[in-house]
């Protein structure tokens, strides 16, 4: 059976293996979730981050992708730090946003995490439409291969936390329907 939980809160508060960070591609730290992963984790993980070679100018880790780190002062083991597509700018944001969830979940398992917490990836000002990106990091999270995992996804409005409890529900909805 498949864990999956809801939290409206914030994820540097979360107790799990993993943390994952919506990172951009140099991997340096940035406003919104990176900032306040940053801040809570202290200077390690920037430094961490610095260690990660790029794989081209600056580019720690490619849009979809993930690397993970260990975790500074937070109560998490890694930080996985997954880069989102930009919504309006990458091409195929669907593709990108789904392998950005596959890649950080990959991650988590071959380093032996039994619990990780999302934020909505590529949501805040990447500007990913809420409801098409909680269709992909729920259907992403619902894999057979990741069902060992617990999953949790730390939301940090409301109005997100809602839209992400009710694409759980259709997809509850959708698995009775074809029983
Ligand atoms: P992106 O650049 O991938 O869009 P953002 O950090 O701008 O990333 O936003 C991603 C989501 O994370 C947004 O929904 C934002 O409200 C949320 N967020 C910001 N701070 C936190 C936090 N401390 N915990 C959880 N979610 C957060």
């Amino acid at each position: 059976m498949d864990t999956i939980k809801i939290i409206q809160g914030d994820i540097t508060k979360a107790s799990v293996d993993a943390i994952v960070n919506a990172a951009n591609s140099q991997m340096l730290g940035g406003g919104g979730v990176d900032g306040a992963i940053h801040r809570a984790a202290g200077p390690d993980l920037l430094e961490a981050c610095k260690k990660i070679k790029p794989k081209m100018e600056g580019i720690r880790c490619p849009v979809g992708e993930a690397r993970i780190t260990p975790a500074g002062n937070l109560t998490a083991k890694y930080v996985i730090h997954a880069v989102g597509p930009r919504y309006s700018f990458d091409k195929n944001p669907e593709n990108l946003l789904a392998s950005a969830y596959q890649n950080s979940l990959d991650l988590a398992v071959s380093h032996g995490c039994v619990s990780i917490a999302f934020p909505a990836i590529s949501c805040g000002v990447y500007g990913y439409p809420l409801q098409n990106a909680a269709k992909i990091a729920v259907s992403v999270c619902k894999r057979p291969e990741y069902k060992a995992l617990i999953i949790y996804f730390y939301l940090f409005s409301q109005e997100i936390a809602a839209i992400w409890m009710d694409e759980m529900d259709n997809t509850k909805n959708i698995q009775k329907d074809r029983l």
